[in-house]
């Protein structure tokens, strides 16, 4: 097979070259991979397969529609499917969100937001709000506006100038406090606390458009957020008149046991950004997810303003992506997947914190069905790369898992059962030993 063209993203390309891991079939909870292993998927994917992979349903609503409509623009157009599917994911949402803007994927999702929430204040006679505010470690996609409210260095210092005029939180991971809780940690709600503190002494918060957090930091880690914390996010926001915007690309549809980490937290922010699980990543599609007053903020708008958003994709509201919406809603619903996720997530806690004695672990964090492994960093004496776990579960333990800096992270659809959460950690655990001794 030639391997040349194909530019990988976030990948080492030329290490991965050298030794492709290959899928190239799915099925229930398993991938097949080139050489015919079976593969247990720890990741739902890359955090998105939440139901099961190739779905009957999901896939037989995609083969239909691809034969009904291949196409049909949102511009000025419309096409039933696509208010379909809009309306179900708005009965899905926490209350009063329930206007919903079509993307194609997570990055969009955010920008679109971003955008939303700039376009927004400036409609109401607010233009002096510009700033965003992200957090330390946060993960926003790779748009523009995406890599400057994300809090990862390493994804914007490539690029040159990020937007101005955005901020960062610290984010809420204290290890030295907070090793090893079960579900949410103990200390740090306070760290809420600096949105205020910033707004006052750093930023007039008259000039602030936006908050964006993800509910759960995934990517950097799973990183939890203390009990009070996101609803100490919301009422500073509501007393500045700033938005508040729950990145739920991960958290949403059900990986925490409920809809959305809005949900589960009992904090109902002005906009929600979902993508992956929305379609059961069979079909990419994103979406924002708005309050009723910031959609009839735009519609209410001067009469000679009557486009109201300058803002949309070709792909908005794809047929097929809509139709794989319509019907991955449906799965979660008619199959409970999301109770399902909940009453799993004691005995995945209890199999997680299995491995806390192994050597290298520093810190075991889960909630729902997701969890970070962190392993001890380069500094330390036993030190053992999460990369070289991943590989080995890959090649020998036949466990698909994820990695990112020194923690393992794991998200698995939310059809695993309990033996399968079992072979998971198990799997992982002989891995982590198996590399400690050599
Ligand atoms: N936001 C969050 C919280 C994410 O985890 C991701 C992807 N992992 C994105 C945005 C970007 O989504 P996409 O890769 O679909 O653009």
């Amino acid at each position: 097979m030639n391997t040349e063209h194909f530019w990988m993203p976030f990948t080492a390309n030329r290490q991965f070259k050298q030794k492709p891991r290959l899928l190239e079939s799915a099925n229930g909870m398993h991938y097949t991979s080139s050489d015919g292993r079976k593969i247990l998927d720890g990741t739902a994917g890359l955090w998105c397969v939440n139901a099961v992979h190739n779905h009957p349903k999901i896939v037989a609503a995609i083969e239909k529609q691809a034969r009904t409509m291949d196409y049909a623009p949102c511009f000025q157009m419309g096409h039933p499917l696509a208010f379909e599917a809009a309306s179900k994911l708005a009965a899905m949402a926490p209350s009063g969100l329930n206007r919903v803007f079509f993307c194609n994927d997570g990055s969009e999702g955010v920008d679109t937001a971003l955008k939303i929430a700039l376009a927004y204040h400036k409609i109401r006679g607010d233009a002096g709000r510009y700033r965003l505010i992200g957090r330390e470690r946060g993960y926003h996609g790779v748009g523009f506006g995406g890599i400057s409210v994300g809090g990862i260095a390493g994804n914007r210092k490539q690029f040159g100038a990020a937007l101005a005029g955005v901020d960062h939180l610290p984010h809420p991971l204290n290890i030295e406090k907070n090793g090893f809780s079960k579900g949410l940690p103990e200390h740090g709600v306070e760290l809420a606390d600096a949105l205020e503190q910033r707004l006052l002494a750093l930023h007039d918060p008259s000039t602030v458009a936006a908050v964006i957090v993800e509910p759960i930091q995934g990517s950097t880690g799973v990183i939890l957020p203390p009990p009070g914390y996101l609803k100490k996010l919301r009422e500073t926001c509501s007393k500045y008149g700033i938005l508040l915007i729950f990145d739920e690309v991960i958290t949403g549809f059900g990986r925490l046991g409920s809809p959305f980490a809005a949900d589960y937290f009992g904090v109902v922010p002005d906009m929600i950004v979902c993508a992956k699980g929305l379609t059961n990543a069979a079909v990419p599609m994103g979406a924002v997810i708005a309050s009723e007053s910031i959609y009839n903020t735009f519609m209410q708008a001067s009469p000679e303003n009557q486009i109201e958003l300058f803002h949309g994709y070709t792909y908005s509201a794809h047929p097929l992506a809509c139709a794989a919406a319509i019907a991955t809603l449906d799965v979660y619903v008619e199959e409970n997947l999301f109770d399902r996720a909940a009453k799993l997530s004691d005995f995945f806690e209890q199999s997680a914190h299995q491995l806390r004695d192994l050597p290298n672990v520093k810190d075991i964090r889960n909630l729902g069905l997701v969890c970070g492994i962190e392993l001890h960093g380069q500094s330390h004496k036993t030190c053992t790369r999460a990369y070289e776990i991943f590989e080995k579960c890959f090649w020998e333990k036949d466990v698909l898992i994820r990695t990112t800096g020194d923690i393992i992270a794991l998200s698995p659809p939310l059809i695993i059962n309990e033996e399968q959460i079992a072979q998971l950690f198990g799997r992982i655990g002989e891995a982590i030993q198996e590399q400690a001794k050599s």
